[in-house]
């Protein structure tokens, strides 16, 4: 558990005062510098619980060896399409715990990656894009109940307040650094980088996002006082290029919003993750774990590709064990 001066931290910045009706635009517009939510999002709902239906019918397929990676944003009530209810988040996670899954920080999926031996069974990575305070205040405490551990990508700029999410009318509230110190140290939640003002990479300049992707690690360091080694493309958006500046940023992993199986042959720059929607329920949820939406949903290539300039990936071009 993190100490009382540390939860007292927190309900300072999250009292009503810091909280207006929070409002998350679903469309960005063109040239807008961060990107947000992708899809638009009832057709998102729909199309998830189809397939999840879909994979109930088939039944048990064969288990395939590898790891996959959850991805979340926020944990809150407030009606925010990037939000899972922290009554849901609950349930997700009870429901890993019934089942005998061991929830771990992206280090340690890294670690299982490049160890020797099989990777485990029932066992599942953590983690939460942009930092925001309720994840610290409606995560950790679920995570820490179970025994999981998660990596939070922070995106610095907004971490001190130097940007904003662009998304945002009233930005939900965000780690400051004190907070990812305190919870870095105390070791449920590990921080990774996520950019300094969350851009779309595809579209910034080489040098751009050169320093997006090398200031970011250095002012997490500055901080951490420990290396930083992994990082999360913006709304998983990257091309060659990223992927290639991050190697060269010396970084040891990044994590895109790809879903499907890591296996230790897995690209180390083009992880992949699948993200856990607020529309979700728990058979969405059981489906994602198990391995029934390891493939993106029909049409997200074509629409990332007219919304934000995304070539086909680099992840796309290996053999896929799924
Ligand atoms: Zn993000």
């Amino acid at each position: 558990m993190y100490g009382s001066a540390y939860e007292g931290r927190i309900s300072a910045v999250s009292s009503p005062a810091h909280r207006p009706g929070v409002t998350a635009t679903e469309k960005a517009p063109p040239g807008m510098r961060g990107v947000g939510p992708t899809l638009p999002y009832p057709l998102k709902a729909a199309l998830t619980r189809g397939r999840s239906a879909a994979w109930m019918l088939r039944g048990r397929p064969r288990r395939a060896e590898g790891l996959r990676i959850l991805l979340y944003h926020r944990i809150a009530d407030d009606g925010d399409p990037l939000a899972v209810t922290p009554r849901r988040f609950r349930e997700q996670m009870d429901l890993l715990g019934a089942q005998g899954y061991r929830a771990v920080d992206l280090d340690e999926i890294l670690a299982l990656l490049d160890g020797d031996g099989p990777l485990p069974p029932r066992t599942i990575g953590l983690t939460f894009d942009d930092g925001f305070t309720d994840v610290a205040e409606n995560a950790h405490p679920v995570l820490a109940r179970h025994g999981f551990t998660a990596t939070v990508f922070v995106t610095t700029g907004v971490t001190d307040g130097r940007h904003p999410f662009p998304w945002y009318r009233d930005q939900p509230p965000v780690l400051d650094w004190d907070d990812v110190v305190a919870l870095d140290r105390e070791g449920v939640l590990r921080f990774e980088a996520h950019t300094v003002t969350h851009p779309n990479l595809l579209t910034t300049d080489h040098a751009t996002a050169e320093r997006e992707i090398e200031r970011s690690r250095e002012e997490l360091e500055e901080h951490l006082g420990r290396p930083v080694t992994a990082f999360a493309y913006p709304a998983g958006l990257y091309g060659d290029r990223e992927r290639r500046l991050v190697a060269e940023a010396g970084y040891a992993a990044a994590v895109t919003c790809e879903p499907g199986l890591n296996v230790a042959q897995t690209d180390r720059f083009a992880l992949r993750r699948r993200q856990i929607d607020s529309r979700d329920t728990l058979l969405d949820f059981r489906a994602k774990v198990a391995g029934g939406h390891d493939t993106p949903l029909p049409f997200r290539g074509h629409y990332r590709r007219l919304r934000y300039g995304m070539g086909p990936p680099p992840a796309a071009r290996e053999s896929s064990p799924a």
